[in-house]
């Protein structure tokens, strides 16, 4: 490896930057070093423009007009392009929804008394999202009520419905924009389905209806199957309420047994958090020479176990193979989703043991144990015993903790926002009324090894509360901004004059922590309760949405059901789209006409800061709000 690598331009994370060189110290290779070898990437492909969906091909297209203009098919740009964006769509939204479905069968599981170490937590949510569904739910008992729920949010996944139940939670006009369109989500598999089969050689080839089927997919996921996935997190897990933490590779404990939990769904986490607070395993602990068990998460599942108690993060996606150079880590325990399949190979050059967990989501190099909800609380004991067990394996002399953790506050579900402003969101409105606070953004998304890490979610997220604009941000944005300083209370004095005061009489920071990538749906759930507060749609409020360094097909899935609600979305990295211009003025222009919102594609996070202000001063003005 080229001992000369500038890592300042890797990442703006002073962890990050540190351990990389440890790694090249250690011959471990990361994200970055496949990365490069890897570039340049496929033109082709970066453009949108190969297609391997049948045997006849693989086909590209020339984007210079001198070679091929049709598939052997006879698909085009437009309909390629499409095609390929459509099945973006559907895996993330499958990811999303399927994550969602494993939440409902352990509720269903709970209910029947099947599921020990799982209990409901919020029996109020569980009655609130009950009655949405038309369950009686006052004079009953909360597992009866649990047993209800499960059953009416499983039949969201079919297609009995001619809509899914939380779509009611949307303005009327937006619901009535939807069904003028066609574009009223089903069922949640039915719309992934049936993108599949439009997306097979020789069924869609209108690239317009291709892209329309594309944003009913995504509401799918935004009004489905996250939005199951967020409600049925709380009423098992808890509802999010602010809690102070801490961030960045430095709350791995030299001295302790280090566990780390990656992946999204807390299903296993949840567990794991239990077993770690166990006295027995803890006294095993000491009498193996640790101080104690020390459990810390890494991308979204550790947002669910940090959001909820306060468990502290170790990092974002760039970060996961990291953690483990430190050499400090006794045992990584997976789930699904953003686990690089590379990630054992950098535990083998330590003592860490890796454990798969899901029948879903094997990995080489990991032992894989399944957990289901009947024996995930036995088997969270016996791994935590396993990890303490592997402390004494730990190289003492290898073990390398560069940086000492960042304080951040998390919890900001939209019940603790209420709650704070004292029963109602009008004191928001209010204040956006006023100008104090001159809108809002939601920043999303995740690291990708093309981009600086961190540094477009940070500068964004900095810009926008310089000018007063209130950032709700998730997922490994949240992470980036939480390192960067900016999710305590005193990093109010970054904001403008207006947004600071707020901040301050709250005592919440300018950068509010809104939970995993399942949990934009807090971020939708929260528009249209300003909208329907305020008589408008969601696409006339002055709020917006960014990913800056976004990397995955949920991503997509994300952006697509943002702006199919009328949420002006900014991107940083350009998705596979180039190669059809068609493709490209739809999905940056056309659709203001169709659903009211649009993408942007700015990688600059400067600009993007620009254009976001730009919309939400254009918003201020035609709601006779001040700009
Ligand atoms: S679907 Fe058409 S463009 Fe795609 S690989 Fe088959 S023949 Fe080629
Ligand atoms: S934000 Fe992106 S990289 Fe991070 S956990 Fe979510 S999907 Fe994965």
């Amino acid at each position: 490896m080229n001992s000369l690598r500038n890592y300042d331009s890797y990442s703006i994370a002073q962890d990050t930057r540190l351990m990389l060189k440890r790694a090249e110290q250690e011959s471990v290779e990361t994200v970055w070093d496949r990365h490069e070898r890897q570039s340049p990437h496929c033109g082709f492909c970066e453009m949108g423009l190969s297609c391997r969906i049948c045997v006849m091909g693989p086909c590209r297209i020339d984007p210079f007009g001198e070679g091929p203009q049709q598939g052997v098919c006879g698909a085009d740009a437009d309909i390629i392009v499409a095609r390929n964006l459509g099945r973006m769509i559907a895996a993330g939204a499958a990811a999303h929804s399927d994550h969602g479905r494993d939440l409902v069968e352990v509720l269903e599981k709970v209910a029947e008394g099947k599921a020990p170490g799982y209990s409901i937590q919020d029996a109020n949510k569980l009655r609130l999202v009950a009655a949405e569904y038309g369950i009686e739910a006052l004079e009953r008992e909360p597992l009866a009520i649990a047993k209800d729920l499960a059953f009416a949010m499983q039949e969201d996944y079919g297609t009995r419905k001619k809509c899914l139940q939380l779509v009611d939670r949307a303005p009327s006009q937006r619901r009535a924009l939807w069904e003028n369109l066609g574009i009223t989500p089903r069922g949640i598999d039915r719309e992934t389905s049936e993108m599949m089969h439009r997306t097979h050689m020789g069924v869609d080839n209108d690239w317009v209806s291709l892209l329309l089927h594309g944003l009913r997919n995504a509401l799918s996921d935004g009004w489905g199957g996250s939005m199951i996935a967020t409600d049925v997190s709380d009423i098992l897990y808890g509802t999010p309420m602010p809690a102070f933490s801490q961030v960045n590779m430095g709350v791995l404990k030299e001295d302790m047994v280090n566990i780390l939990v990656h992946g999204h769904n807390p299903v296993v986490s949840e567990t794991i958090l239990q077993a770690c607070a166990s006295p027995e395993l803890i006294a095993l602990a000491k009498e193996k020479g640790a101080a104690g068990i020390n459990l810390a998460g890494l991308c979204c599942t550790g947002n669910e176990l940090l959001m909820r108690h306060g468990v502290p993060m170790a990092g974002n996606h760039l970060c996961t193979e990291l953690a483990l150079t430190t050499g400090a880590v006794e045992m990584m325990i997976v789930d699904y989703q953003c686990i690089m399949p590379a990630i054992s190979k950098v535990a083998a050059c330590f003592h860490t043991k890796m454990i798969s967990t899901s029948d879903k989501a094997k990995f080489p190099g990991m032992v894989h144990r399944e957990f289901h909800p009947e024996n995930a609380l036995e088997l969270a004991h016996g791994l935590v015993r396993e990890a303490v067990e592997n402390f004494a394996r730990r190289i003492p002399e290898r073990v390398y903790i560069p940086v000492e953790p960042i304080p951040m506050m998390a919890g900001f579900s939209i019940e603790a926002i209420v709650k704070a402003l004292g029963g109602s969101v009008t004191p928001l409105i209010d204040a956006i009324k006023s100008g104090a606070i001159r809108g809002a953004v939601g920043i999303v998304g995740c690291n990708n090894p093309k981009i600086k890490q961190d540094h477009g979610h940070v500068t964004l997220a900095k810009r926008l509360i310089e000018n007063d604009i209130l950032v709700v941000d998730t997922g490994c944005a949240a992470v980036a901004s939480a390192k960067a300083g900016l999710k305590v209370p005193e990093a109010a004095v970054m904001a403008g004059a207006g947004l600071r005061s707020v901040c301050q009489s709250l005592g919440i920071p300018p950068v509010l922590h809104f939970g995993s990538c399942v949990d934009n749906v807090r971020i939708l759930n929260l528009a249209a309760a300003l909208a329907n507060t305020l008589g408008v749609d969601i696409s006339d409020l002055p709020i917006a949405g960014a990913a800056p360094e976004w990397y995955s097909e949920k991503a997509v899935s994300i952006g697509a059901y943002f702006v199919a609600s009328g949420v002006f979305t900014v991107l940083g990295p350009m998705p596979p789209i180039t190669g059809s211009l068609n493709v490209v003025k739809l999905l940056t222009e056309g659709l203001n006409g169709v659903v009211g919102a649009a993408f942007a594609v700015e990688p600059d996070p400067e600009k993007a800061a620009i254009l976001i202000k730009e919309h939400i001063d254009a918003k201020r003005k035609a709601l006779g709000l001040g700009v």
